[in-house]
């Protein structure tokens, strides 16, 4: 663990002000579409931050607001914001260069990291993003195969291409019994592309088995995350993904197992060693290089020596020095040291003092997924499946988390993320996220409760009968 180093710009006690972010929203939105480079940064138009820099588990914006970050950039940064020995190993590698559009033998040693710590990547190659991971990982399967079809989950993500931009409309759904309608991301995906996959509920083998047992003729692969890290962290039952794997060899379906976000997370091995289940093809990015851009594709051997052998892989940026070397600092760091132990204890004693302060209350909740992504529901059973979440009290969440926000707690806003930890995380984290947990419940309860009585009260009034 990094030693966390108290700043001296220390001031979640001032009054909440992030008046320069909303002066330089102001000025990108000139340039910049929502004047950010993703669409999930945009956080409104008066709520909308921009960072100034990160260390260890803390983040500062550029008003100087500090935060104990449990985004961490949605998962990657596993030991922490600008790890000395990580961004070292980096920058030793810039000085030789970043890209040859030639091999170097960094990337040997990378890979061997990766298959010791998860044997089901007998070999592997490199990508940017998750996305790109899962795209290549897709087309693997379809190669190899010689077929088209694919099927996800409901609540599952699986990054920004055409094939995964399509979601469960749970909001949209009339009742509980007829599946909801599938829909694409935005604008711009082609409908042509719906006629290629189908998207079955989460923890539901019987449901799956239907499909494959109708269409596994044409289906390449079983496109699947052990935990659904952008829905509440909700969990495979290990009896639903041993039961995938086994329907996957049974109907000749080739099955991904996506661990962008739990892979080198969850266990040292990822999800398949917590969970024993075995990948044909898996994906890992995020925790595997402590925030650098890469990523990997991972199988079992004669799938993967398809690449290159008539399936398509590559591109310029592909096992960048940098990222490379950062992968390799990081994965030894996580493989040699008790680093993910850490993570999912302090991950454990959140959940127990965060529990503590809500039954005090008398407010029910939850927690699904893993202590290291785990997600907060606000009902006494933490969810199953996707259709669940919609059950759960998200009005209180979000104000909750906005007065997390403003006291310094950065948590995802949007439910549906996990909160995640780093091995950075120390007890000063613990007790100042605890007792902030705890003043912005109340507030949120004060809050919440008005609301619910002025509605009360305005529902009743002569003008409205
Ligand atoms: N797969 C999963 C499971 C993910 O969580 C994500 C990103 N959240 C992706 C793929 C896409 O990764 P990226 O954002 O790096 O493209």
């Amino acid at each position: 663990m990094q030693p966390i180093i108290p700043t001296p710009d220390h001031n979640r006690r001032q009054p909440y002000s992030i008046a320069r972010s909303q002066a330089h929203f102001q000025r990108a939105l000139k340039r910049l579409p929502l004047g950010v480079s993703s669409n999930f940064r945009y956080w409104g138009d008066d709520k909308t931050i921009y960072v100034k820099r990160g260390k260890g588990a803390y983040v500062w914006d550029i008003d100087d607001n500090r935060y104990i970050d449990y985004r961490l950039g949605y998962g990657p940064a596993i030991l922490g914001h600008c790890h000395d020995a990580v961004d070292a190993a980096a920058h030793k590698a810039q000085q030789i260069g970043t890209i040859y559009a030639l091999g170097t033998e960094r990337e040997l040693a990378v890979a061997e990291l990766i298959h010791q710590m998860v044997p089901a990547a007998e070999l592997v190659r490199f990508s940017n993003s998750g996305t790109e991971a899962v795209m290549g990982a897709l087309r693997l399967a379809r190669g190899v195969t010689g077929k088209s079809h694919y099927v996800t989950f409901e609540g599952s993500y699986h990054g920004l291409f055409d094939a995964a931009m399509w979601y469960a409309d749970i909001a949209g759904m009339e009742n509980e019994i007829d599946d909801p309608k599938i829909v694409a991301y935005g604008k711009g995906i082609p409908d042509l592309v719906r006629q290629l996959f189908w998207q079955v509920p989460y923890n539901n083998a019987e449901r799956l088995e239907r499909v494959l047992k109708k269409h596994s003729d044409s289906i390449a692969a079983v496109l699947i995350e052990p935990i659904l890290g952008n829905c509440c962290g909700i969990p495979a039952k290990p009896e639903f993904l041993k039961a995938v794997r086994e329907m996957c060899d049974r109907y000749n379906v080739l099955m991904i197992i996506d661990e962008v976000k739990t892979g080198f997370r969850v266990a040292k091995g990822g999800a398949q060693e917590l969970y024993g289940v075995t990948a044909d093809i898996c994906t890992m990015a995020k925790a595997m290089a402590n925030g650098y851009s890469i990523a990997a594709i991972g199988g079992r051997e004669e799938i993967m020596r398809h690449f290159g052998n008539g399936v398509a892989h590559g591109g310029t940026y592909t096992a960048q020095a940098m990222s490379l070397a950062a992968a390799e600092r990081t994965l030894t760091i996580l493989k040699d040291t008790d680093a993910l132990a850490d993570v999912a204890s302090y991950g454990t004693a959140m959940q127990q003092g965060i529990s503590k302060i809500l039954t005090g209350r008398s407010i029910a909740h939850s927690f699904a997924g893993h202590p290291s992504m785990g997600g907060l529901f606000l009902k006494e059973k933490a969810p199953n499946n996707y259709r669940d979440w919609k059950t759960s009290n998200y009005t209180f969440y979000d104000t909750l988390a906005g007065h997390l926000i403003a006291r310094g707690v950065m948590c995802e806003p949007d439910s549906r993320e996990p909160w995640f930890i780093s091995a950075a995380h120390d007890q000063a984290c613990l007790d100042e996220t605890l007792s902030t947990f705890e003043e912005a419940v109340d507030i949120t309860v004060k809050e919440v409760h008005g609301r619910y009585i002025r509605r009360l009260r305005s529902d009743q009034s002569p003008t409205a009968e």
